[in-house]
């Protein structure tokens, strides 16, 4: 089954707004099987909307389009669309009746303008908006649907959700469901190799790899009919991946390292602090993007500069003249300062190159030392991170949050 996504607006055309409505669209009719071969964008005119529909009708099972149906001149869709596939329209009285009340509730009258939203090409389904004024409508012919929806996202997406999405999950039989399994630790042309045959022979479900940011996702997803059947699906291959990846799997729902480290510590009790140095607060700043952080979280401290590493943490100066601020030795200094003062039962320490300035033949730009203790287990780890200042303080951080976790887990070694 194809479909094409027909938005209706001068503005979109414009370039006053964007076509958010198609992404939408694209990605729930994604998750149903539907293939999207066309994003189409016409402005509100007429003999455009009725040629491109013509058009659309042609290439595609499926059109949906958003836009055009307000009370105003300018919003003709329904009307095009109507005169295009011979329909006429046909008054609602009980849409008549929902848009008085909507008018109604707000303490106002309704303009008479907005009577021409209570009609509906005959022999339509009717989708509700309890959004707004405009229902939207099915029109079915033959072995083609058009599909109309309003142009206001907030009106749009739940009418889709309410109503076109369980018709046409109805339609096709079919959904997509996926899991997400998130990997830290390995490369990607790595992980291809280690799961090559499953990915050579998939078909139901289909894994599929990609890399950002230093972290790999593999997405599995099964086409079915419900979720029993997805589990049946996915479950097996999940499993077998993860026997094969083990503790490099970190996630199998899309979290971040950050929400799972998150999860762990308030699991198990634990308050961390951090102690940063090269990645500058950027650590911190990312556990506590995540609400309710405040119960697993302690204080941070930025010690950017030696003075401060010595002042704020104890580290001596002798560390730092005979080994280096970017050393295994000033890392767990650093570290074995903040257990002291806080007494925190989780603590990371960082210290490193970012670059681009700095490095030396010894210690070149990507070294980092991470240290980090959970309760009385230690570890400290060097780290030659590749790529740019931004490159290096991220892969910084997903390490320290990737030791955070093995620590908690007590799979350290692995
Ligand atoms: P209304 O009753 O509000 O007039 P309508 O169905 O006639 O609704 P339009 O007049 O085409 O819709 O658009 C109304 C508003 O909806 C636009 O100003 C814009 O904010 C939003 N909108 C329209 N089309 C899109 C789109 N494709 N993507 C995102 N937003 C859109
Ligand atoms: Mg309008």
């Amino acid at each position: 089954m194809t479909a094409e996504i027909l938005a209706v607006g001068t503005e979109l055309l414009m370039g006053q707004i964007a076509n958010t409505n198609a992404q939408y669209l694209s990605r729930r009719l994604a998750e149903l099987g539907i293939n999207v071969y066309f994003h189409t964008v016409v402005g509100d005119n007429p003999a455009r909307l009725e040629e491109t529909l013509k058009r659309a009708l042609n290439r595609s099972d499926i059109v949906i389009t958003t836009g055009g149906l307000g009370p105003t001149k300018d919003d003709l869709t329904k009307e095009t669309i109507s005169k295009t596939m011979n329909r006429e329209l046909v008054l609602h009285e009980d849409i008549l009746d929902g848009i008085r009340n909507f008018f109604a509730k707000r303490h106002r009258k309704m303009a008479e303008i907005n009577k021409k939203q209570a009609y509906l090409p005959e022999n339509s389904i009717v989708i509700p908006n309890p959004n707004g004024t405009a229902p939207g409508c099915i029109i079915e012919e033959g072995e083609k649907t058009v599909i109309m929806l309003p142009g206001p996202p907030k009106e749009m997406q739940p009418m889709f959700e309410a109503t076109v999405f369980k018709y046409l999950k109805q339609r096709t039989g079919v959904i997509l469901v996926s899991k997400m399994l998130k990997i830290f630790g390995i490369g990607e042309s790595d992980l291809e190799t280690r799961l090559m045959d499953l990915i050579e022979s998939q078909n139901n479900p289909t894994i599929a790899p990609y890399a950002s940011q230093g972290e790999i996702t593999v997405r599995v997803t099964a086409r079915c009919s419900d979720h029993n059947e997805a589990s049946a699906l996915l479950d097996p291959v999940v499993s077998e991946i993860k026997s094969r990846l083990g503790v490099l799997v970190y996630s199998e729902d899309g979290q971040s390292l950050e929400e799972v480290v998150f999860n762990l510590l308030k699991e198990n009790g634990l308050v961390m602090a951090t102690a940063e140095s090269c990645t500058g607060g950027l650590l911190s700043e990312r556990i506590t993007d995540i609400p309710g952080s405040s119960e697993i979280f302690e204080r941070a401290y930025i010690t950017y500069a030696n003075r401060a590493k010595v002042e704020d943490l104890g580290v001596s100066w002798d560390t730092l003249n005979k080994y280096g601020a970017v050393s295994h030795q000033t890392a767990m200094e650093m570290l074995n300062g903040l257990k002291q003062k806080t007494g925190a039962s989780v603590g990371v320490a960082i210290t490193g190159i970012a670059g681009p300035g700095g490095g030396t033949p010894e210690k070149p730009v990507g070294l980092v030392f991470i240290a980090a203790y959970v309760k009385d287990r230690f570890l400290c780890r060097k780290f030659e991170l590749m790529g740019n200042r931004e490159r290096v303080r991220n892969d910084a951080c997903l390490h320290a949050l990737d030791m955070t976790r093995r620590l908690i887990l007590g799979v350290e070694q692995q």
